[in-house]
C-alpha cells in the first residue's frame, strides 16, 4: 500500500520561514474534527527550522535544518499516548485531538522534541502532514507549497519502493539509532552532521600579499592520508565531511612559492586562517 513520505533537501532552505508561518496559518484558530484541535498562536510551532553555523571568517558556513514530526513507523509517542495517537494505514501518526486532552506527558515522548503544548487547550499537538488537506485529494502539504527554494518533496510509495529510493538517493532519516522509522528522509545530511577543515593560501611576492591558487593539499589523520584538494583562484581550500570530535589532522601545502604545514583539532569545523607559504633557505637555493 502507497504511504506518506517527505523529504526534506538540506542545503536548500534559506530560513525564510514561509513553510512555518504557512502551517500555522493552516492550524492557528482553525478546527479539524478527527485531526487537530485549532492550534494556540501562543504555542511552538510544530515546525522548526534548526541553524548551524560552522567555520569563522571568511569561510563560514550557515545551514539550516527544517524539523517536524517524522511520522515514525515505530513511535515512541504512541508507546507512550495508548490509544490517544494512532498511526494511519497510510503512514500518518495523528494525536487524537479528544482523547490526548490533558496528556502533557505526551510532549516529552518525542525523542525529536516534535510534539508542542497547546496550554489553552491543554492538548500535545505536532505536525499532522495536513492529513485533512490530503484526505481532500491534495497532493502536498502547505508547508511545501510555501516554500519558495523546493526544500520539501512529499512522495507516496510503498515501502519497499521508499526504501529503493532512499537507498538509491542517499536519503537519511535523523538519529537512525533510535530505530524509529521516520516517514520524513533527508538529503545532504551530511552537510548538517559532518565537519570541514578549510583554509587560505597566500604568500608574499615582491612585497605584495597574494593569493596562490593551485597550491596543491594534502589531508592526513596522524600518517595517514585522508584526501587531497587543490587550492581555488582565491587560495582557499576545504576538505569536507569530515566526523566530528574526530581528533587531529595535518594539511600540508604545496606550491612552487612555498610550502606549509598546520595541525588541528577536530570538534566542530575548522578554518585555519590565512596561511603564508614561503620556501626555506635550501628550497630557493634549488630554485
Ligand atoms: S516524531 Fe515524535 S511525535 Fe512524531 S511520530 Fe515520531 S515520536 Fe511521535
Ligand atoms: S519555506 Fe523552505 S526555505 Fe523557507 S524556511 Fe521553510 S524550508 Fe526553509
Amino acid at each position: 500500500m502507497s504511504k506518506w513520505n517527505l523529504i526534506i533537501k538540506v542545503g536548500q532552505c534559506e530560513n525564510c520561514q514561509n513553510c512555518v508561518i504557512a502551517a500555522r496559518d493552516e492550524h492557528v484558530g482553525n478546527d479539524f474534527p478527527g485531526y487537530a484541535a485549532p492550534a494556540a498562536a501562543s504555542a511552538e510551532s510544530p515546525i522548526r527550522i534548526l541553524r548551524r553555523v560552522q567555520g569563522d571568517s571568511h569561510m563560514v558556513e550557515t545551514t539550516y535544518l527544517p524539523v517536524m514530526c517524522n511520522h515514525c513507523d515505530d513511535a515512541p509517542c504512541m508507546r507512550v499516548a495508548g490509544d490517544a495517537i494512532r498511526k494511519r494505514s497510510d503512514g500518518i501518526v495523528i494525536i487524537d485531538p479528544e482523547k490526548a486532552r490533558g496528556r502533557k506527558d505526551i510532549v516529552k515522548s518525542c525523542p525529536y522534541k516534535a510534539i508542542v503544548w497547546n496550554e489553552e487547550l491543554q492538548l500535545p499537538q505536532t505536525w499532522i502532514f495536513d492529513a485533512h488537506l490530503l484526505d481532500q485529494g491534495w497532493q502536498h502539504p502547505r508547508c511545501e507549497q510555501a516554500c519558495p527554494t523546493g526544500v520539501f518533496e512529499t512522495v507516496k510509495l510503498d515501502d519497499a519502493a521508499m526504501a529503493e529510493k532512499a537507498r538509491r538517493e542517499g536519503l537519511e532519516v535523523l538519529r537512525p539509532n533510535l530505530e524509529t522509522r521516520p516517514r520524513v528522509w533527508y538529503s545532504g545530511l551530511k552537510r548538517w552532521q559532518t565537519c570541514f577543515i578549510g583554509g587560505s593560501v597566500t604568500a608574499r611576492v615582491e612585497g605584495v600579499l597574494e593569493c596562490v591558487a593551485g597550491a596543491a593539499i594534502v589531508l592526513y589523520a596522524g600518517d595517514q592520508r585522508v584526501a587531497e584538494t587543490v587550492s581555488d583562484a582565491f587560495g582557499d581550500f576545504r576538505f569536507d565531511g569530515l566526523e566530528k570530535n574526530s581528533g587531529i589532522y595535518r594539511v600540508d601545502i604545496r606550491h612552487a612559492l612555498g610550502n606549509a604545514s598546520r595541525e588541528c583539532v577536530v570538534g566542530e569545523s575548522v578554518y585555519l586562517g590565512e596561511i603564508g607559504v614561503a620556501l626555506t633557505t635550501s628550497e630557493v637555493e634549488t630554485h
